[in-house]
């Protein structure tokens, strides 16, 4: 994956961010930079509220943290620290192991891992973007011996659509997610979250896709080839893809957050807008979650 997008450097990140309160004031700037309004209510006037930075609703008193309703609630470390995990996890070109975070941050290992698991869930995909031009998809098998895991039980595999779109030589954008069946169910439904409907679409004969023509005009199937010849910028993604999760996660366990972590990092590798406020964004624009509820 080659890095074209002009990224933060580090020196630059640490000018912006050189203390919490640096944080909570660009939280707080783009929480109400544009003006006030009552999560509860709705009402557009507040004051201050008595914890630094919050405000208060005018009309029902509800008073809200800059970092409520975001998934930097309770965020129970630096918020100076969470902010270089977002920093690391957007700018490494292949993003960094909870470890390596430790280490860097001097945090317990645990804590990066928590929230690592959050800004990956801010990497999901809004699915407001879907390929329009040509599409290629196919189904491919994590886990198990693929990614070397021994064990006599073979439960630790999982089945996975890709999608990618084509243009010119290479791809510039994919797409993943974890499946239970390669039936035209949950084919079509990934289908729909992220190819339009008049795209051109290009599957192998696998029956599972034959039913979806319905829904997608344009789709063609085609032999697949020996070892997927004829879908070869497909099959390298995948390959890339299997190398990179052997690299930072050893087994199939939230696989799901994972992939959307590659696939973020991937399409935004073409774009020039800026990884890290985009992250941020959507860390702000998403609902809290609690370490208890991040799960598949
Ligand atoms: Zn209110």
């Amino acid at each position: 994956m080659e890095q074209r997008f002009k990224s933060l450097s580090l020196f630059e990140f640490q000018e912006r961010f050189s203390s919490a309160e640096d944080c909570i004031l660009y939280l707080v700037n783009l929480k109400w930079g544009k003006g006030f309004r009552c999560k509860k209510c709705g009402h557009r006037h507040s004051c201050s509220g008595k914890a630094a930075h919050s405000r208060q609703c005018t009309s029902c008193r509800y008073v809200e943290s800059p970092t409520a309703q975001t998934l930097f609630h309770q965020v129970k470390f630096d918020l100076l620290k969470a902010f270089y995990i977002v920093y690391f996890v957007s700018t490494n070109k292949k993003g960094i192991t909870s470890t390596e975070l430790s280490r860097k941050l001097n945090l317990r290992q645990k804590t990066c891992w928590s929230f690592k698991r959050k800004v990956m869930k801010a990497m999901k995909s809004s699915g407001n973007h879907p390929i329009t031009g040509k599409a290629e998809v196919d189904e491919t098998v994590f886990g198990g011996q693929e990614t070397g895991v021994k064990g006599r039980k073979n439960n630790n595999k999982k089945l996975v659509v890709i999608g990618i779109e084509k243009k010119k030589k290479g791809i510039s954008r994919m797409y993943a997610r974890v499946i239970e069946k390669a039936d035209a169910k949950n084919l079509g439904a990934f289908m729909e979250d992220h190819i339009a409907p008049k795209a051109d679409v290009t599957t192998d004969k696998w029956t599972g896709y034959k039913p979806l023509k319905k829904n997608f005009e344009n789709l063609t199937q085609i032999y697949s080839g020996k070892k997927g010849g004829n879908f070869p910028d497909l099959h390298r993604a995948i390959m890339n893809m299997k190398a990179w999760l052997r690299g930072v996660h050893h087994h199939v366990n939230d696989l799901q957050d994972y992939l959307h972590e590659y696939c973020y990092r991937f399409n935004r590798s073409f774009m020039k807008e800026n990884i890290f406020d985009n992250l941020l964004i959507r860390m702000v624009n998403s609902s809290p979650c609690l370490i208890k509820n991040i799960s598949d």
